[in-house]
């Protein structure tokens, strides 16, 4: 069994929709994960958050525009009578819900119910039009089986346990489609894997299932070398390992979900990333092999605010450490960076709900600066075959530029500098002529 996720541009349009059976073989066994047509959970997010402002009017207007686009969606799709009129009684429910949810009260609760349209949409349009030209398909509900805990981490487990017996009971089927993104949480409410997190819904499956393979559809041919969308000249890497896969999208590369490679990898199911536009292009092949002693790939995250903790208290001393760790793990919040000397600790955040009371509590230990508008600008490779000249060639690269933080020798595949934001876009154009020129 693969699993192959095609993201929002690749059902973006009813004829992508259609072209999708370019790619997938209806005689192969596989699950196909869907996002939202792109743009369609930006439009819920606007609405939710008229709505939670209590601006009712604006968020009709909305509803309305967004109801009219899936109203032409389904009619291209569709153009068989007794198909259109399914799709627009699946479409009318979807937004009469939605209109339904005006009048009462809305909490993020609500907010999340209706972040998960796009992909109910997506996946239920989708099975119709299957339908319509006579291809067999099963539609499983992901709200079934995708599942996350009260710390929002995933629970494989649970998604096995719930699948197998569904896959079982259609014994026969080869095609099966499901949600990206949507999840239910530990109370049994709908709720989502974050932005982007069809991805991760892939890599979960592939895991949950021990797939053959993760295909991961996207609009560029594979993983480039730097930010597509910020440096000319990017290339696609056929290979990379978990490790600096993992990091990548952890550190930026929009064509990963943060986390999703952390399932495929702990279950050692290879991951592909492929280019809806371009099926023969070789893309991405993520696995445990990769392609010794390169520099592989530059991404940068935003976001990033630092903080410095400066205290004599920490010299000489042990357990301080630990001390400032456990604030920031009561507060929920994970610390991506870190760099030390013997009077002085920063670390960096990206998640600041909880800064002001963190910053309350550390000024127990001596003075604390807070820079924010920081990125991470990560570079990725196999820095453990040669370990001399990668770390100078980098920072002689960006030797114009003001460096807050530097992390080297935490895994041998990341370097990491912490700069300003407004200097990211320099940083990646010149560590790219530098490094891949
Ligand atoms: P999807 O809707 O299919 O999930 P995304 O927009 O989430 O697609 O991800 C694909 C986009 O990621 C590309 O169009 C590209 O602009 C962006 N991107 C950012 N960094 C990289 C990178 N290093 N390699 C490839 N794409 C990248
Ligand atoms: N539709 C969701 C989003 O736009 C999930 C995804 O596309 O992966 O974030
Ligand atoms: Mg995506």
């Amino acid at each position: 069994m693969k699993i192959l996720k095609f993201g929002g541009t690749s059902v973006g349009s009813p004829e992508r929709m259609k072209k999708l059976l370019d790619i997938i073989d209806p005689l192969q066994e596989q699950i196909v994960v869907l996002s939202a047509v792109s743009g369609t959970t930006n439009s819920l997010v606007e609405i939710s958050a008229k709505l939670l402002k209590e601006d009712k009017q604006s968020a009709l207007t909305l509803i309305n525009a967004l109801h009219t686009k899936y109203n032409e969606f389904v009619t291209e799709l569709l153009p068989e009578a007794d198909y259109l009129s399914q799709g627009k009684e699946v479409v009318d429910y979807h937004f009469n819900f939605l209109s339904s949810l005006i009048n009462d009260l809305f909490t993020p609760i609500e907010e999340k119910v209706v972040l998960a349209q796009g992909e109910l949409l997506s996946t239920t349009l989708y099975h119709i039009y299957l339908k319509s030209i006579g291809v067999q398909s099963v539609l499983l509900p992901a709200l079934d089986f995708m599942k996350i805990d009260e710390d929002n981490e995933p629970d494989i487990p649970f998604t096995t346990e719930k699948l197998t017996p569904l896959l079982a009971k259609y014994k026969g089927n080869k095609l099966f489609i499901t949600q990206g993104f949507i999840c239910r949480n530990s109370f049994g409410e709908v709720d989502n894997l974050r932005r982007g997190g069809s991805d991760y819904t892939a890599s979960l499956l592939g895991a949950a299932i021990l797939a053959e393979e993760v295909q991961i559809w996207t609009d560029i041919d594979g993983m480039h070398n730097n930010d597509p969308r910020i440096v000319k000249n990017t290339k696609p890497i056929a290979r990379l390992s978990f490790d600096e896969a993992a990091e990548l999208a952890y550190f930026g590369a929009k064509i990963l979900h943060p986390q999703s490679v952390f399932p495929a990898q702990k279950y050692r199911i290879p991951v592909r990333l492929l280019n809806t536009m371009e099926p023969q292009a070789a893309g991405t092949l993520i696995s445990t092999e990769s392609e010794r002693g390169k520099i592989k790939s530059i991404a940068a995250k935003d976001g990033i605010t630092a903080i410095k903790i400066q205290s004599s208290r920490m010299l000489l001393a042990y357990g301080f450490l630990r001390k400032v760790f456990e604030i920031f793990e009561r507060y929920k919040t994970p610390i991506d960076m870190i760099t030390t000397s013997e009077v002085a600790v920063s670390v960096t955040i990206d998640y600041l709900d909880n800064l002001e009371n963190i910053i309350k509590e550390l000024h127990a230990f001596g003075s604390v600066e807070v820079d924010k508008d920081q990125s991470i600008v990560c570079v990725v490779g196999d820095f453990s075959a040669e370990k001399h000249g990668y770390a100078a060639r980098v920072l002689d690269a960006i030797k114009h530029i003001p460096i807050r933080m530097i992390s080297y020798g935490g895994s041998s595949y990341n370097i990491s500098l912490l700069i300003n934001t407004e200097d990211k876009t320099e940083a990646l154009k010149s560590l790219h002529n530098r490094l891949f020129e």
